[in-house]
C-alpha cells in the first residue's frame, strides 16, 4: 500500500495509517491522507496510460487495498459539452449506480468496512449518501441503519429503504443526526460513514477522470458545496496529481453555494469565520448544511488555487436545471448549481462543471 500517514488538517498532529480514525483524537479535527508519492508514480505505467478513465483506474491513490472491493461500476461518467459554448464541459455524475456522486466515496468506505469484517453501518444522512452507502453496503451484505433528519426528500428516503437499510427519523437538523451516529460509533463501535476520511478519499476520482477524459487541465472547476467534502477531496486530488506529475499547474477551484445557506461561499467573499446558518431552507437539499464539517478544508481549497465563489438563489438554480434540460441533461437542484454559478460568475476559458446528481432525485414541480 502506498499509505504514508494520516495527519489532522487543524493541527497537523500525524497518525499511523493503519489505525482507523474518524477525526483527530487530540483536536477532533478531520483527518487526511498522505501517500509515497514515489510508489504511485512507479504505478502510472503504460497500462494506466491506456486504461479508460473509470474510478478504480486510480486505485492507487486510495488508501485500500485493490482486493475484494465492494463496486458496481461506478465512475466512468461522461463528459458533455455545452452546447452554446464550446470551452464549457459538464461531467454528468447522475450517470453513477445509485445518482450521485457519492458512490466513488462509498466503493473505498464500504469496501474498507468489510476488509474490517463490519457486519453493521451507520451514517447520517439528509438523502443521497444514505442512498449510496445503504447500496454498497447491501451489495456487501452488510446491514446498515441511516439517521434522516427532518426535511429530507420522499425519493430518496424511498431510495433509502428500498435498498433495504433501516431508517430512523431524528426531530432536528442534520447536525443532531450527525451526533447520533457519532455517539453509536464512540458508545458502541459501529462502524460510521458518511463524510470521513475514506469517503473523501473516493470522492478524488471525479477529477482524476474529467482530466483525463479532456486530455488537459480545465482553468476552472466548478462545484457545489454542501459540507464542503466534494470540494476538499477535489482540491487534494489535484494536489496528488500535480505531486506525481499527471499535470503540471492547478486549475481554479470554484465553490457554488445557495444564497441562503451561503458559509464557505461567504467567508470567502467577505472573509472572516464561516458562519453557521441555523435552519437554512432552499430547494437545493444536497447543499443545504448550516454547518459544514470540511468547511475550513473547502476554503483552503479556494483559497491555494485563487478560486472564486458565488451564491445563486433558488430561481437561478430552476433555470439553470432547465436549460441543462433543454440540451438533454437532466440534473437535481444542487446539480444545477455548479451550471448556475458558472453563468453567474461569467467565466472565462476552459470550465469543467460538475452536475453531481440525476434529476429523478429531485422532482420539482
Ligand atoms: C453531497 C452532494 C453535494 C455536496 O457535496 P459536499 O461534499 O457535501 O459539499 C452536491 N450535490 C449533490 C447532488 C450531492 O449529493
Amino acid at each position: 500500500m502506498h499509505v504514508s500517514h494520516q495527519q489532522c488538517f487543524h493541527c497537523k498532529k500525524e497518525y499511523a495509517a493503519s489505525r482507523t480514525l474518524f477525526w483527530c483524537p487530540d483536536c477532533g479535527g478531520s483527518l487526511a491522507v498522505h501517500y509515497k508519492i514515489g510508489e504511485i508514480r512507479e504505478k502510472l505505467d503504460r497500462k494506466f496510460r491506456k486504461a479508460k478513465p473509470s474510478h478504480w483506474k486510480y486505485w492507487m491513490f486510495y488508501p485500500i487495498p485493490k482486493r475484494k472491493i465492494v463496486t458496481m461500476g461506478e465512475g466512468g461518467t461522461p463528459i458533455v459539452k455545452d452546447r452554446k459554448k464550446d470551452d464549457w464541459f459538464f461531467k454528468i455524475e447522475g450517470e453513477n449506480p445509485t445518482g450521485s456522486f457519492k458512490d466513488r466515496g462509498s466503493t473505498v468506505e464500504i469496501s474498507h468496512a468489510r476488509h474490517l469484517g463490519v457486519k453493521r453501518v451507520v451514517c447520517a444522512s439528509t438523502g443521497n449518501m444514505g442512498a449510496s452507502v445503504s447500496a454498497y453496503s447491501a451489495r456487501a451484505g452488510i446491514k446498515t441503519t441511516i439517521y434522516v433528519p427532518r426535511g429530507s426528500t420522499i425519493i430518496k428516503k424511498e431510495q433509502i429503504k428500498d435498498y433495504g437499510a433501516r431508517i430512523v427519523r431524528v426531530n432536528g437538523d442534520y447536525t443532531d443526526a450527525l451526533e447520533k451516529t457519532q455517539k453509536l460509533w464512540e458508545k458502541r463501535g459501529i462502524y460510521l460513514t458518511g463524510d470521513y476520511l475514506y469517503r473523501q478519499e473516493g470522492q478524488k476520482s471525479v477529477i482524476f477522470e474529467a482530466i483525463d477524459q479532456m486530455g488537459c487541465t480545465p482553468k476552472y472547476v466548478v462545484l457545489p458545496v454542501g459540507m464542503g467534502n466534494l470540494c476538499y477531496a477535489t482540491y487534494k486530488g489535484l494536489r496528488e496529481m500535480k505531486m506525481v506529475g499527471l499535470i503540471n499547474r492547478m486549475p481554479r477551484i470554484v465553490a457554488v453555494q445557495s444564497y441562503h445557506c451561503s458559509t464557505v461561499a461567504e467567508a470567502f467573499l467577505k472573509g472572516g469565520r464561516i458562519p453557521e446558518v441555523d435552519d437554512p431552507e432552499t430547494i437545493a437539499s444536497a447543499i443545504c448544511c448550516g454547518r459544514p464539517n470540511y468547511g475550513e478544508e473547502a476554503l483552503h481549497a479556494l483559497r491555494d488555487t485563487r478560486g472564486k465563489a458565488a451564491t445563486v438563489t433558488d430561481k437561478e438554480i430552476l433555470e439553470a436545471r432547465d436549460e441543462l434540460a433543454e440540451q438533454g441533461i437532466f440534473a437535481e437542484a444542487s446539480g444545477a448549481a455548479s451550471y448556475a454559478g458558472a453563468k453567474k460568475l461569467r467565466l472565462r476559458g476552459k470550465v469543467l462543471m460538475v452536475v453531481t446528481g440525476h434529476g429523478l432525485k429531485d422532482v420539482i414541480t
